[in-house]
């Protein structure tokens, strides 16, 4: 089973500075590009020790 980041903040309008995401492994905060954040590109947690890489498209969002 997989996890997707949390989205934090975003989708802004910058393509660098798109989302800021949660590592659902650690808890890390990173920014995202769009090609990361519409599931193009993986997302690679970079803290020390998280292994978390995997790729998804977070511009679906659950209802409530
Ligand atoms: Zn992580």
């Amino acid at each position: 089973m997989t996890d997707k980041p949390v989205t934090l903040k975003g989708p802004l309008h910058s393509f660098e500075w798109h989302a800021l995401i949660q590592c659902p492994g650690c808890g890390f905060k990173a920014w995202i590009d769009r090609e990361q954040f519409e599931g193009s590109v993986s997302i690679e947690c970079r803290r020390h020790g998280c292994d978390y890489h995997e790729t998804h498209d977070l511009r679906e969002r659950e209802e409530a």
